[in-house]
């Protein structure tokens, strides 16, 4: 291993002690968490070197992007797992079915639309998440919270789409607890399964409140660009 690549096993194997031990304390099996790699920004070298040290599922906001860093290694690399964290724009539905094996930001019944079509036409069918904006922030991409049970119920009959995780981002600066509590109760209510949610700086506090999936960038790779 080079030298790059041996810090990043150091930096992973620190990031699933910390899962390990935040699952213990919540009584959960550190299993039950998969831990997503966000590649998103960093350059294929050290994507290779994340590779390298055993990780198989990562994450990308950007299809763009996530094509350029991932479309040649996909049938090279059984086990891969690739999940879109970022908005989709439905004109790119085609090629985020084809390259990703979970979509985390379902938000809105065209893209719902979309998705179903994209299946259908690429034969394959992949696990999608419906982001919830937790904070209600203008900006962020993600239904309000009041909507959520009613786009679950409309994906579920209108499109067919069975939601398999709810996703978050907490908004900047608040105290993230009160949202993945929030997320975990929509989602209990809706019987759904998953919870994305938690990143470098809050992923233990997400776990506490039942995260299956964190999403860890600059803890695990360094800086972004
Ligand atoms: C970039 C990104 C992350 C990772 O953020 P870090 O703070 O680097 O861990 C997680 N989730 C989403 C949606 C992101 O865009």
């Amino acid at each position: 291993m080079t030298q790059i690549s041996s810090k990043l096993a150091v930096a992973r194997q620190e990031i699933s002690g910390r899962i390990a031990i935040a699952a213990r304390a919540a009584g959960r099996a550190p299993e039950a968490i998969t831990l997503i790699a966000v590649s998103k920004q960093q350059s294929d070298d050290r994507i290779a070197d994340m590779i390298s040290t055993g990780q198989l599922v990562f994450g990308e906001n950007r299809v763009q992007e996530a094509q350029a860093h991932w479309q040649d290694s996909q049938d090279q690399m059984p086990g891969l797992k690739l999940h879109l964290i970022g908005p989709l724009q439905t004109n790119k539905a085609l090629d985020a079915v084809t390259l990703f094996d979970v979509i985390e930001t379902l938000d809105r019944p065209k893209l719902a639309a979309a998705l179903t079509r994209a299946m259908d036409k690429a034969g394959r069918q992949i696990e999608c998440f419906v982001q919830v904006n937790t904070g209600e922030e203008p900006q962020k991409a993600g239904l309000v919270p009041q909507e959520v049970d009613g786009f679950i119920a409309d994906v579920r009959e209108t499109y067919g789409i069975e939601p398999k995780g709810l996703m978050c981002i907490p908004p900047v600066g608040e105290e993230p607890a009160m949202h993945f509590a929030l997320l975990r109760k929509i989602a209990r209510r809706n019987g759904i399964a998953k919870l994305s949610m938690g990143m470098s700086h809050d992923f233990e506090t997400a776990i506490a409140f039942g995260a299956t999936h964190v999403r860890v960038g600059t803890a695990l790779f360094g800086p972004r660009g």
